[in-house]
């Protein structure tokens, strides 16, 4: 007889929803093993007994062999007395206890299902819900942990008789895949129109007869809903933009495929993994040219955001379709994206002629993700579905709980614990009651799903900020300001496990700064306890305060005076009276108003309709072949100075000699570029310091990143960029998170 093993095993990280617990079951199985495995709040928990030498293998092969979507972080095995008992189990999850298990991003439908899909053959043949274990919907479905049917949006679902089976059978590929279902049992497509009136017939079907009329088709999607129409119909794209109150940004697009992809922009081996990944985010990149785009699509950009489909519902109505849609969120400009039928009816009411929804309810809102391809990597520019909730680990554990509140533009918080730090999804422009809302119960969720209670809680010092206003009404906890400028570095630290410290360049829209002046073009010392500012781009008023943000051209006049030999930019706008609010208006030494200045001198934007549109413009305007450049002096006090001013008299001076203003464009990025790396190697020489993090919404900007990034190194310094987080604003609350748990450590 041989001796008998019993242990108990306790895996923990992301093991819930990934197929971990058939993948066990097969695993003991196949070693002739007894015992049994279930989720619990923590992770998988399983108890196993036979033969040692049957253990031992168990063991090995649960870390080297495990499902591809699961992520061991920690496995604990204690010893434990043998029962004798047979057989293998899957024992349901125990909802109790303390809760702490990964909730999964969604993800695309992967290649079985889609093979399924297409099948006739399959009883899942053309069902627009179809998901195993290896992909579909999780975080925008899960309500509460365990992550078990019950507590998703799939427990109004009863399951038939063939899906439960699979969903029992170790062998399937939908075991325990808790938002399994057929055409038989799970969700059902419909189509209503503007009214919400459901129409007969087959509702893709229907919804591509709308759409190739020239419709605005709501469609639900995993986060919430989309605006849909032909990407080529340009008179179907300019009504949509109409009725989204004219809003201007850039609609997305999605292919069916990769090979349609290729029709509209350059695609080289990087942009096609990110666009067929598993997160399926936007994908921002160069549009070749007379590509097949309607110009209300994305007016004045080079570059579009381009999308494959991720759910079978996208797979069948672009292969109906037969080309490229138009698939932008589903709001009027400002507010965020519908999630629940009743709000969507109600708000989209005057822009959808048509509804392509469902009964599966969407629990939480989840944007489209959007990445870019910049200097050689990838960089995240809104983290949202497909990668939120899934934690970042970090380098460096928390001591404590952190609740990280964030800014307030492109907003997001982070709760990190122990070696993770949890960013939520993009949850928008913390400006109004909506939003504000989103923020709030989304605070509570994360707090729930992952187990976690804030002991401290760090903010902005913006005391206006709705974000810092929130934290500041949460009781017993430690509450902990963190410098706007300071959080940005600090996120790039983090982003790049990196300590300090590090001369941060932060360049970024504006920010609270100590002096009571308004900050953006901040060069620091930094690590993840502390900063000091070394040195800064000079400062200028901003014409009126806010209304300089909203009026570019305000920002020129600021910067030129009453030195602007003829241009335009002052012929159309009332100049001498923003040179009349000047003296009286706060001071910045923001980026983004340099921007803003140099967009409105050539003519790019006058006003904006959102944040950042002056910036992405100028981008989009300026010729990346550009080699010429232009100097900015820098002068040294207690502070280093960039006289930021000298680029824009430059690109004034080259104006009004007749130059065109793509190269011109081209030219204040290189001098900017070129006048961060002088500043830094001026830097070096003071602090000795080799290492430079760039963070702020500016590098969001390929050009100037690219730019910097090249002559940075090229001067000898390692530089630190972002990659898992946006380095604008949606990435500050890992910044802060990083800076408190730093400060808790010390
Ligand atoms: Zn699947
Ligand atoms: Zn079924």
């Amino acid at each position: 007889m041989t001796t008998l093993k019993r242990v108990d095993v306790h895996v923990e990280g992301v093991v819930q929803g990934v197929g971990f617990r058939p993948f066990v079951h097969a695993l003991a199985r196949r070693l002739g093993l007894a015992g049994r495995v279930h989720n619990d709040v923590n992770g998988v928990h399983i108890e196993v007994e036979g033969a040692l030498a049957g253990v031992e293998e168990f063991l090995t092969a649960l870390e080297r062999d495990a499902p591809p979507l699961s992520e061991i972080e920690r496995v604990t095995v204690v010893s434990a007395r043998p029962t004798g008992h047979h057989g293998f189990t899957i024992a349901a999850g125990v909802p109790s206890g303390l809760l702490r298990p990964l909730v999964r991003a969604d993800g695309a439908t992967c290649d079985d299902c889609l093979r399924e899909l297409a099948d006739p053959a399959d009883r899942r043949h053309g069902y627009p819900f179809i998901n195993c274990a290896s992909c579909g919907p999780r975080f925008t479905i899960v309500r509460g942990v365990p992550y078990d049917r019950p507590l998703t949006t799939m427990a109004g679902f009863g399951m038939c008789r063939a899906c439960a089976a699979e969903y029992h059978d170790p062998g399937s590929r939908r075991h325990h895949a808790q938002p399994t279902c057929c055409p038989a049992c799970g969700p059902r497509l419909r189509l209503h129109d503007a009214r919400g009136t459901e129409l007969c017939g087959d509702p893709i079907a229907g919804a591509v007869t709308l759409l190739r009329a020239g419709r605005v088709v709501a469609v639900k999607g995993l986060g919430g809903f989309h605006l849909a129409v032909p990407a080529a119909d340009e008179r179907a794209a300019a009504l949509l933009r109409g009725r989204k109150h004219r809003e201007e940004q850039p609609f997305a697009v999605m292919t069916a495929d990769l090979a349609q992809a290729r029709r509209l922009c350059e695609i080289d081996e990087h942009a096609a993994e990110l666009l067929t990944g598993r997160a399926r985010p936007i994908v921002l990149l160069p549009r070749l040219p007379g590509a097949p785009v309607a110009a209300s699509v994305a007016p004045a950009t080079r570059s579009l955001g381009l999308m494959l489909p991720y759910t079978a519902l996208h797979h069948l109505l672009l292969a109906e379709l037969a080309e490229p849609m138009v698939l932008t969120g589903g709001n009027v400009s400002g507010e965020p994206i519908a999630y629940e039928d009743d709000d969507a009816l109600t708000r989209l009411s005057g822009i959808a002629d048509a509804f392509l929804i469902h009964d599966r309810p969407i629990h939480v809102r989840a944007d489209d993700s959007v990445v870019r391809p910049m200097a050689g990597e990838v960089t995240v520019l809104r983290r949202a579905r497909g990668y939120a909730p899934e934690p970042l680990a970090m380098r460096w554990p928390a001591p404590r709980p952190v609740l990280a509140c964030g800014a307030e533009l492109k907003s997001t918080f982070c709760l990190a614990e122990g070696r993770r730090a949890f960013v939520s999804q993009h949850i928008g422009n913390l400006e109004n009651h909506e939003t504000l809302r989103s923020f709030v119960e989304s605070i509570d969720h994360f707090c729930g799903l992952f187990g976690i209670r804030p002991e401290i809680v760090a903010h902005d010092l913006h005391p206006g900020y709705l974000s810092t206003r929130h934290a500041k009404e949460i009781h017993g906890v430690e509450l902990l300001g963190v410098q706007h400028h300071h959080a940005h570095i600090a996120s790039c630290l983090a982003d790049n496990g990196d300590p300090g410290p590090v001369l941060g360049v932060a360049l970024d829209g504006l920010g609270h700064g100590p002096d009571g002046t308004l900050w953006g073009g901040e060069f620091l010392r930094a690590d993840l306890t502390s900063f000091e500012r070394l040195g800064h781009l000079a400062q200028v008023p901003m014409p009126g305060g806010s209304a300089a943000v909203r009026q570019p051209w305000r920002m020129t006049a600021a910067y030129l005076g009453d030195d602007h030999p003829g241009l335009d930019v002052a012929r159309r706008n009332p100049w001498a009276d923003a040179l009349r609010l000047a003296p009286a208006s706060p001071l910045t030494s923001s980026a983004a108003r340099l921007f803003d200045a140099v967009a409105a001198l050539l003519g790019v934007r006058d006003k904006i309709t959102y944040a950042g549109q002056a910036v992405v413009e100028l981008e989009q305007h300026a010729d990346p072949a550009e080699r010429g450049t232009y100097e900015a002096g820098i002068t040294h006090g207690d502070l280093l100075v960039v006289e930021a001013a000298d680029l824009v008299r430059a690109a004034a001076a080259d104006l009004a000699a007749g130059a065109g203003t793509r190269a011109i464009a081209g030219r204040f990025h290189n001098g900017l570029a070129d006048a961060v790396t002088r500043a830094c190697d001026a830097l070096r020489h003071a602090t000795g310091l080799t290492a430079v993090a760039l963070s702020g919404g500016m590098f969001q900007n390929a050009l100037l990143l690219e730019a910097t990034v090249a002559r940075l190194r090229a001067a000898g310094f390692r530089v630190l960029k972002h990659v898992r987080v946006p380095p604008g604003d949606g990435g500050v609350s890992l910044g802060q998170a990083a800076v408190a748990a730093a400060r808790d450590r010390a």
